[in-house]
């Protein structure tokens, strides 16, 4: 629920625009326009300290390059904003100025927005673009306010070629910039990329509407701002809502494709591993028992070293194995209808054969159920060898099975170490451990609970866990009945 309404955020300020829109019907237009301009300088400034703090992070420049940009836009904007016909801060000011400031702040943008792109692949720690932007954005003050060569956009007869010219040219790059951003849609995260070609186009409308405006206070121009604004907001929501809730993925696809070169290594080396493995545990079991028939204690005892450590490198591969299959989704399943208590009976009997702890099997699921057998043994596998593992001090762990609204549920209970509350949400995560207190010194890798987790998925069931720390762990999941 907060998940979906953090996605919708960034409606609020345009909620807050159509507020604004009905309270400047009463406060006139210099109210709309000094609020609607000052928003956009917030956005503009925000933009640009969340990529410049965030630069090192990237290996991708073109936010960092957009954010540098946002910068001298937002300084130029900001002083459009307070020449503006009305405000009277500037003294001896025309309706040329803002006019000038307004286009030099929509053509900085308009050509930062085509030439974006060079950065993607370009090492930079940003300060020559930053140098090249203050200095852009002095000359651009300097032109307007002091020396005046600014070409004037506004004579007294009202706008000039100049302007209507420029707004053409800048609708113009805004085009071509959102063409451009098409042919390399792939370098962006998808929403990224839909935010970024929405920005544009709603930068090439607000333009459209200030090419055919001929007084800065009619409707069109009050449109034109608000496109304006919508556009800023949504680079502000590419580059900040979605860089800070996928961190990982800021921004861009490379990261994520890292991420799948990864996993495929991963996958292939498993796979590339798992003969050799299985073969050393073969011959590190018949050595085991050749040796025990020659009663040779002395190497027998180095065939059960290396039985044992194969054993747990055999595991190590199955798990990953497993993990691969889950990322790619090429984990089957084979169902089949069986009586889960039965399945229940054995494993606790099996499991103790090899353990002190006592095992109290509780309640008794009489249902069938359709799912993967030996997918849900090495479930059942899992939870009551952790519960082993994770309480060494205590001798004892209640097995339950009952029927439920969703179908059967199970649950291992131990007494032992439990899990500290900032870690419960986590511990079914892929290579998630508990690292502190007692946990540390025992061995795993962070697989069991995942797979568990995935398996129970994939079922139409639940997983999860009851625990406190110090105290004990139950961890239950739920199985929907056969209906095969
Ligand atoms: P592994 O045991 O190999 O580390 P798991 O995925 O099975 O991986 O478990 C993840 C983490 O959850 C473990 O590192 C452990 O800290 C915690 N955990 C799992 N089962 C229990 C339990 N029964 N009691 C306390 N902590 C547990």
């Amino acid at each position: 629920m907060y998940k979906r309404l953090h996605n919708y955020l960034f409606l609020l300020p345009l909620f807050f625009l159509v507020i604004l829109l009905a309270i400047s019907c009463f406060l006139g237009y210099v109210f709309f326009h000094t609020t609607i301009e000052f928003l956009s300088v917030i956005i503009a400034a925000t933009v640009f300290f969340f990529t410049w703090i965030t630069r090192h992070l990237n290996k991708n420049n073109y936010f960092l390059f957009l954010g540098i940009a946002f910068l001298s836009v937002g300084i130029i904007d900001y002083l459009h904003t307070l020449s503006y016909i009305g405000i009277n801060i500037i003294p001896g000011l025309t309706r040329n100025e803002p006019t000038q400031l307004w286009l030099a702040g929509r053509g900085i943008l308009s050509f930062s927005f085509l030439a974006a792109p060079l950065f993607i692949n370009r090492k930079t720690n940003g300060f020559p673009e930053l140098i090249f932007y203050i200095f852009l954005t002095s000359l651009v003050l300097f032109g307007v306010f002091d020396v005046r060569i600014f070409p004037a956009a506004f004579d007294g007869s009202g706008l000039t070629a100049f302007k209507e010219y420029s707004e053409v040219l800048i609708s113009f790059v805004f085009f071509l910039s959102g063409i451009i951003l098409t042919r390399i849609y792939d370098k962006f995260d998808r929403k990224v990329f839909f935010l970024l070609l929405s920005a544009i186009f709603f930068n090439l409308v607000s333009e459209i509407f200030f090419t055919v405006y001929a007084d800065a206070y009619n409707f069109s121009s009050s449109l034109g701002h608000l496109f304006k604004l919508i556009s800023y907001v949504l680079v502000f929501h590419a580059v900040i809502v979605v860089g800070l809730t996928k961190p990982y993925n800021l921004l861009f696809r490379e990261l994520e494709q890292a991420d799948k070169k990864k996993d495929e290594f991963l996958s292939i080396a498993t796979h590339e591993l798992k003969t050799p493995i299985t073969s050393i545990h073969a011959f590190a079991q018949i050595l085991k028992k050749h040796l025990e028939v020659k009663k040779d204690k002395k190497n027998l005892h180095i065939a059960e070293v290396l039985e044992k450590q194969s054993n747990k490198l055999n595991e190590l591969i199955v798990d990953l194995l497993d993990v691969s299959r889950i990322q790619s989704g090429k984990m089957e399943l084979r169902k089949s209808k069986f009586k889960v208590q039965d399945l229940l009976d054995r494993v606790t009997l099996d499991f103790q054969h090899i353990t002190k702890h006592k095992l109290i099997m509780e309640g008794k699921a009489e249902e069938e159920i359709y799912a993967d057998e030996d997918r849900i043994e090495q479930i059942l596998v899992n939870l009551i060898s952790n519960a082993i593992k994770y309480s060494p001090k205590s001798d004892k762990i209640i097995i339950r099975s009952s029927r439920v609204k969703e179908g059967v549920r199970i649950e291992v209970q131990d007494f032992g170490l439990g899990v500290p509350p900032k870690s419960i949400d986590k511990i079914f995560d892929r290579f998630y451990r508990v690292t502190e207190g007692p946990h540390a010194s025992i061995s795993g890798i962070g697989l069991g609970l995942y797979i568990s987790s995935q398996i129970i998925r994939r079922h139409g069931g639940k997983i999860g866990v009851k625990s406190k720390y110090g105290e004990g762990s139950t961890f239950y999941f739920t199985l929907p009945l056969g209906s095969r």
